[in-house]
């Protein structure tokens, strides 16, 4: 930030003071060290809702920080409870800070900054550089920030044809678990090459595609200690020079183009506004033409927070065509990831089928994807929450990567003349219905790897200007992969 908009950013905040003079302001920050569970629930004093910080900030395990009146604090100890002041303010944002960062007012070490990411990743792949490549995808809407995707197989430097699974962190800014994860399972995997059976047997076979932060800007904007409850990106929406005043941005997990206006809001202050169009924010431009390209046969996008799997979808009651094999694979992954009171697995639930990326990566292009909301109670996890919830996630990455040996189809499609890989329609009319995207092999390889259970499939594949071949029963067996090969004549 420059000096200039430094004065900007106080200019406004005074501006907001005044404003926020007319309702009663909050201006403690209380600890509450015993909430019960019973209170933790809806409807609860203590209830921690996902997108409204203007009195719970977070309550994890049984300890609460919250935003008080003096009114609202003596109403707390008349009830039993004995808050702590924690800190005082009429500056709401240093209240947040206080309360997200700690005493310290600056994000814990624990947390890695995009910069400390990329170093680590170079460092890897100096040390490394069969197993993990770098290339840009895009850069971010308002800063202009390189965003960065990895690819890890036992030859990373060119692309393979190879089942995809694709994992990525941080569309939203606050919620730094995903780059946490996603960063030691990059760790994980490159190291455990030759030492780990199951990863040496995945970089064999399979090609992994990492993007520790979509959301470069909003990351910067909490790691670098200047808002914790920045959740969009920073596109200055209201076009008036100033960035980094709460709560401009775009919410780039409401940006996909799969009914894109069923999601999120049109109002530019809400925490989830869509932007303008579909596909507004260069930042899901670039996971677009990335998934576009790869082709991935699996995608997990870590969020936070919640312990919650949410696959698609549920669609006006409505499960997805494919959801025999995506609600396996998310039950399977869920049972791998414990919740931070050790209580048992996170649940599992079908979502929305809008706007998010796991509906777009789904109903546009096929792939068994997912959100997982790690962690409970807060955004901006406490440190000390950080290595279990990795730990854990860790496992159910894994479980992920296992579930990309099939069973499934693996059809390659190509020109019968010239041999040539073909991008072509690949459908299964039995299955795919019309709130789904016609399934296509990818560009570089003419390959599809899709995911069935065993059983017997009629498979059509249809280009224009070739004639469609009919195969009316693949055989899928009850592990690995089928592979099919179709050669496609011109009319
Ligand atoms: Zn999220």
């Amino acid at each position: 930030m420059n000096p200039r908009t430094l004065l900007r950013h106080v200019s406004v905040a005074l501006a907001l003071a005044v404003v926020a003079h007319a309702a009663p302001q909050r201006t403690l920050l209380l600890e509450v060290a015993d909430v019960p569970k019973a209170e933790q629930v809806k409807g609860g004093r203590f209830f921690y809702g996902d997108y409204d910080s203007s009195r719970i900030i977070q309550v994890v395990r049984n300890r609460a920080l919250l935003l008080a009146t003096p009114e609202e604090l003596a109403e707390l100890r008349q009830a039993g409870y004995a808050p702590k002041v924690l800190f005082e303010s009429t500056d709401r944002l240093q209240l947040y800070r206080r309360a997200e960062y700690g005493p310290e007012m600056k994000l814990s070490p624990v947390y890695w900054r995009y910069d400390q990411i990329l170093k680590k990743a170079a460092a890897l792949a100096r040390a490394y550089p069969n197993l993990i490549t770098r290339f840009q995808i895009g850069e971010t809407q308002q800063e202009h920030r390189p965003i960065y995707a990895f690819r890890i197989s036992n030859q990373a430097a060119q692309p393979q044809d190879r089942p995809k699974v694709l994992f990525d962190g941080v569309h939203h800014a606050d919620e730094l678990m995903g780059a946490q994860i996603v960063t030691a399972l990059m760790e994980q995997l490159v190291t455990g090459y030759g030492r780990d059976k199951a990863v040496t047997a995945w970089l064999d076979t399979l090609e992994i595609y990492l993007v520790p932060v979509v959301n470069v800007d909003g990351h910067h904007v909490v790691t670098s200690g200047h808002d914790p409850r920045w959740r969009k990106n920073t596109h200055d929406v209201n076009g008036d020079g100033v960035t980094g005043v709460y709560p401009e941005g775009v919410d780039p997990n409401r940006n996909y183009n799969f009914n894109w206006a069923m999601g999120g809001t049109d109002n530019k202050e809400g925490s989830s506004y869509r932007g303008p169009y579909p596909f507004s924010e260069s930042e899901i431009r670039a996971m677009r033409d990335l998934a576009e390209q790869v082709h991935p046969t699996l995608a997990v996008s870590y969020h936070s927070q919640g312990e919650v799997i949410y696959y698609p979808w549920s669609w006006g009651g409505k499960a997805s065509p494919d959801d025999a094999v995506i609600a396996r694979v998310a039950k399977e992954v869920a049972s791998h990831l414990v919740k931070m009171d050790g209580s048992g697995p996170y649940a599992v639930s079908p979502g929305g089928p809008s706007s998010q990326s796991y509906a777009w990566y789904y109903g546009h292009l096929g792939i068994v994807s997912m959100i997982i909301e790690t962690g409970l109670g807060a955004h901006v996890l406490p440190p000390e929450e950080v290595a279990g919830i990795v730990q854990t996630n860790l496992q159910g990455a894994r479980a992920l990567l296992a579930q990309a040996a099939g069973p499934g189809l693996s059809l390659r499609v190509k020109d019968a003349a010239t041999g040539a890989p073909l991008q072509a329609e690949v459908w299964l009319p039995r299955i795919d219905d019309e709130t789904i995207d016609r399934r296509t092999s990818d560009a570089t390889f003419g390959r599809v790897h899709r995911l069935l259970n065993p059983g017997e499939y009629y498979v059509v594949v249809s280009r224009p200007g070739y004639a469609t071949q009919v195969l009316p029963a693949v055989k899928i067996g009850p592990a690995g992969w089928t592979a099919v090969e179709v050669a496609l004549t011109k009319n």
